[in-house]
């Protein structure tokens, strides 16, 4: 996909039609529980900008939204406690990434140890 759905459930998700479980926000991040956890924590991280993938974040972000979203990450896990024992994160990119919502987004997983990889079915 080349040009950004406004449709899709993150967008939808910012504009306040959906409801999420907010777990953290400033002028270009937000980031909310997964409405389906694959671990004891499981984060989403998103910017607030049309982005489609870590790609098109990678090439089109500003330096304010780049700084701000890569800050957010360890600043969220240190709040979820997974300083100590680690983490994973995970940005699933494009149709052989397995990318589901077409619009950047960072997963934070941890609150047990989760092995070399995690599958889903
Ligand atoms: P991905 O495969 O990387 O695109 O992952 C998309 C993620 O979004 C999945 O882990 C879903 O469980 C999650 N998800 C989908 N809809 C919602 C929603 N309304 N609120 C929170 N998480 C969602």
């Amino acid at each position: 996909m080349t040009t950004y759905d406004d449709n899709n459930i993150f967008a939808r998700i910012l504009r306040g039609e959906i409801p999420h479980e907010s777990i953290y926000e400033n002028d270009y991040v937000l980031a909310f529980k997964d409405i389906a956890p694959l671990a004891p924590v499981h984060i989403l991280v998103i910017p607030k900008g049309k982005y489609i993938s870590v790609v098109d974040f990678g090439m089109k972000a500003s330096t304010e939204e780049s700084i701000a979203f890569w800050r957010a990450v360890p600043e969220i896990a240190a709040a979820q406690n997974l300083g100590e024992d680690g983490f994973r994160i995970i940005a699933n990119t494009g149709f052989h990434g397995g990318q589901e919502v077409p619009h950047f987004h960072v997963h934070i997983l941890g609150g047990e140890c989760l092995g070399s990889i995690l599958h889903r079915d």
